[in-house]
């Protein structure tokens, strides 16, 4: 049996936190690790200027909720479902990426947890483990599946190298031009052709 992994955001749903500041305006927001390297500064600003606009989880929940899954995934994912395990392996948090899981009839999600106080303040996050994408994949190939993988940014690079086969999709230039071993493509149906080609290898 194989083992579909996936990255979430830029793979199947838009990048959650770009489009939530596009939602709420609130500019800070679109401040990604490329703006500010070290992720714990990243997150504490994050949860500082939420705080500063008096938006608790639900509040959040319900702007992400007005998002959608990027056109065609949810086709994509009800078909790989049919012939494929799949396991979505993302660096977001449950309570961010539920409104969107619904709306893809839940495949199973290993990411990381939020804090969030009885009021629906998010006090503080928690990062299941270092690597997780990468480590997930291992754990899986140990119970003696193979595992075919595909992403898009820096995150997955580790979790493609860890696969039986990993690809890259939707990609910036800059991903595809320093990782040339990771056959790419931007179209669904694409890159279903290539998992099942890889699949079908001897
Ligand atoms: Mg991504």
């Amino acid at each position: 049996m194989d083992i579909v992994c996936l990255d979430l955001e830029g793979v199947l749903i838009p990048e959650i936190w770009i489009a939530f500041a596009e939602k709420t305006g609130i500019e800070k927001l679109r401040a990604t690790t490329r703006d500010i390297s070290d992720y714990d500064e990243l997150m504490s600003m994050r949860l500082a200027t939420l705080k500063a606009h008096g938006l608790g989880i639900h509040e959040i929940q319900s702007v992400i909720g007005e998002l959608s899954p990027l056109p065609g995934a949810k086709d994509f994912l009800d078909d790989l479902r049919q012939s494929y395990q799949l396991v979505i392996l993302s660096d977001t948090f449950y309570d961010f990426a539920k409104p969107l899981m619904a709306q893809l009839d839940w495949p199973s999600l290993f990411c990381h947890r939020l804090v969030i106080d009885d009021a629906g303040v998010i006090q503080d996050y928690k990062l299941r483990q270092k690597d997780p994408k990468r480590h997930a994949v291992e754990a899986l190939r140990s119970l003696n599946f193979r595992i075919f993988a595909a992403g898009d940014s820096y995150n997955d690079t580790t979790m493609l190298a860890a696969a039986d086969q990993g690809f890259l999709f939707c990609a910036p230039d800059n991903v595809k031009a320093e990782f040339p071993q990771f056959a790419f493509t931007e179209d669904y149906s694409e890159l279903r052709a290539m998992i099942d080609a890889a699949a079908s290898a001897p």
